[in-house]
Formats: C-alpha cells, structure tokens, sequence
C-alpha cells in the first residue's frame, strides 16, 4: 500500500531531524509513522521525505518538517489535550499533532485545502480531528480554551483572540514578524491566569496570516 513507500528516505529525514536537535523519541516516531506524502500533490512526492517546505497549490505550502518538529517540541502536546491548530493545509501537521494530542480543532481559510487534508486524515482513520474553512485568527471560539494553540502563518502581532482562548497551563506558539521574516514568539498562561510572552526562539519565514487579527487581504485576493 502507498502508506509504506519511501521507508528509506523517511528513515533519513528522522535522521535529519535529529542532527537539528530534536531528540525526543516519541517526536521522531511520528515522522516514520505518518506517511507525508500522502498529505502531497502526486507532483512533489519524489520531494516529500526532504527537509523542505513544498507547494500544496493555491500559493500556500506544506512547512518544513524539522521547524513541525521544534514546534512539537516546544509546545508538547499531550494525550488529555485539546489542540487549536491555526493553517491547516496539507493536513499532515494537522495529523503529527493528532497522533499526540486528545483532540485537534484545525482552521484553514482556503476551502479546498482543508477538504483535501479531510480526504487524507479520512484515508489514514485520522478521526480526532474537526476541520473547519474560516479565518483561523480569530481562533474557534466554540471549543475553547485549548491547552495548546499552533499557528503556521505569519502574524504583525499575537492575535489577542488566540491569547484569550489559551487554557491555564496553555501554549501558544506562532511566527510573529514582518512579511520576510518571523520570530516564533511562545505565548504561555499559568495556573493563576498570568500571560507570559518569549520572544526569539528561532528566525523563520512563513506564508502570510491573512484575517481579522493578521494581515489584511487585497481585495479580490482569495
Ligand atoms: N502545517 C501546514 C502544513 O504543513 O501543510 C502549513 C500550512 S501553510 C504554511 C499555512 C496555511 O495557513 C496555509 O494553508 C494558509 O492558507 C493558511 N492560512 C493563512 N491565513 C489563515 C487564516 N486566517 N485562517 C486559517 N488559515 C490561514
């Protein structure tokens, strides 16, 4: 079945992975569990075991797989978790966070998009996962608060929506920044309600948040 192809070069990628630092084993696991390519367009699955960002169609891309891994890593989801996932796109994030977390509540505004990352998490009996096509930066009010919130597109600012559905105990994580280039900030709430902002864990470049609380979309944009 197309599940199990390319063992070797994903079998290289953890091996990627790992010379960047991430050395959790139950992280890199997933990276051999989940088959990526199948999140894909037949078109780039020669490239899907690669540490790269790739087209999914659309002008959006599927991120690179070792910065998913430092985000899994900084914001260690858990079994009892509720996770808000902000960008869904090719799903395969979507899935890596699935396999980790309780639930996983993901928004994409590009609706064929989030139907096809519905066709593959479907495929794989992916079932803790809600999709919904709407603007992710005012976060998914009706599930909230999440104990942890990932944001794969870049933000002028962390959206205050998003902060004010983070649980006590609750991660935010997103690239915040100009355009070009993004910091990830890791926004965190306490037990006593207390919000702390850390700035600076990596240098990135994301598509754009286009929404409410991020950038503003030209007319006529989709
Ligand atoms: N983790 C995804 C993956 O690996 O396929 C990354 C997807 S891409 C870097 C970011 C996604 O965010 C794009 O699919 C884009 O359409 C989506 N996006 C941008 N602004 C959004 C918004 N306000 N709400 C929901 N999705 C948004």
């Amino acid at each position: 079945m197309s599940a199990y192809r390319f063992v070797g070069a994903r079998r290289r990628l953890i091996e990627t992975i790992r010379a960047q630092g991430i050395e959790d084993l139950e992280i890199l696991r997933l990276f051999d569990d989940i088959p990526r390519h199948l999140f894909l367009p037949e078109g780039v699955w020669n490239r899907a075991y690669q540490d790269h960002p790739l087209p999914i169609g659309y002008g959006q891309t599927a991120s690179q797989p070792s910065l998913q891994a430092l985000f899994l890593q900084v914001l260690r989801p858990g079994p009892d978790d509720q996770v808000l996932e902000i960008g869904t796109g090719s799903g395969f994030y979507t899935a890596l966070l699935a396999a980790s977390a309780g639930r996983v509540y993901s928004v994409e505004r590009i609706r064929e998009l989030s139907i096809r990352a519905r066709r593959a998490l479907d495929d794989l009996e992916i079932r803790n996962v809600a999709l919904l096509v709407g603007d992710g930066s005012i976060g998914w009010r009706k599930y909230a608060p999440f104990h942890v919130i990932s944001v794969a597109a870049a933000s002028p600012g962390v959206p205050s929506a998003l902060v004010d559905q983070l649980a006590a105990g609750g991660r935010l994580l997103l690239p915040v920044g100009t355009l070009e280039e993004q910091e990830l900030v890791l926004v965190t709430r306490n037990q006593t309600g207390e919000v702390r902002e850390e700035r600076a864990l990596d240098r990135c470049t994301f598509v754009p948040l286009l929404g409410q609380y991020g950038w503003k979309e030209e007319p006529g944009e989709e």
